[in-house]
């Protein structure tokens, strides 16, 4: 489908939303961050083709399921708290519509992802390897964490959470980092949380945003 392709149009939109991220509220200057995000094409993220438009708005928007692609500002401010060098691990609670996971595979992340609605895991694991991103998806619930893949270098929440799930907690690696929002539906704290012993843990929090809840306990098929 040729409104699908990534032509010049897509690509001068995506300099102006990637201007737009850095003159921001979120003021995010990671050179690496902005790279990224220049280079993954969001309207392939969005099924509906009357959207495509939107695609590059900062904004979030609905992709099935009740849940959301996130906006590009947040993936902007989550993706450079995490600090993510190449080759890390990284764990996603929420994959989505897979557009953050793809962030992270530019970043030069080894990505897990786990997302708890099993349409939107199918969809999006046929959508990122016709992209050819290679990230390993999960179906399943991110409260659990994926311990056969980890300890991990980074953990990324992207539903907000009630608190702070003790297993993600326990699959950092020593100096890892988890960027997590905390908080009731669509009013979260950003947090980040490094881990500088065993069971202790530098937090801060890095201001407000609006996310879908994190899901407890029952996966959904
Ligand atoms: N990173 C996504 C954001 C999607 S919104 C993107 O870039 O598109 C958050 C996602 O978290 C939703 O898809 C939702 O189904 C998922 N989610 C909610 N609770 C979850 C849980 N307990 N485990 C895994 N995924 C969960």
């Amino acid at each position: 489908m040729t409104l699908l392709n990534d032509d010049y149009r897509h690509q001068g939109m995506r300099k102006h939303l990637v201007q737009t991220i850095k003159q921001g509220p979120g003021k995010v200057s990671d050179e690496a961050v902005l790279r990224a995000m220049g280079a993954v094409p969001r309207h392939m993220f969005i099924d509906d083709s009357a959207f495509l438009s939107l695609a590059y708005a900062d904004q979030a928007f609905p992709i099935g399921c009740g849940q959301t692609i996130s906006q590009p500002t947040t993936v902007a401010v989550q993706s450079q708290l995490l600090r993510v060098e190449p080759g890390m691990k990284v764990l996603e609670i929420g994959t989505g519509s897979g557009y953050q996971t793809a962030v992270l595979c530019e970043l030069g992340a080894k990505v897990f992802s786990i997302e708890r609605h099993k349409p939107l895991f199918e969809t999006t694991k046929q959508r990122l390897v016709r992209l050819g991103y290679k990230a390993t998806l999960m179906h399943g619930d991110g409260y659990k964490g994926a311990p056969l893949h980890g300890p991990f270098d980074r953990i990324i929440v992207t539903c907000g959470a009630p608190e702070v799930p003790e297993a993600l907690l326990g699959q950092l690696k020593l100096g890892g980092i988890l960027v997590i929002p905390v908080g009731p539906d669509g009013r979260q704290k950003m947090w980040s949380w490094s881990k500088i012993g065993a069971d202790i843990f530098d937090r801060q929090e890095h201001g407000s945003f609006s996310f879908v809840p994190m899901l407890a306990h029952k996966v959904r098929g």
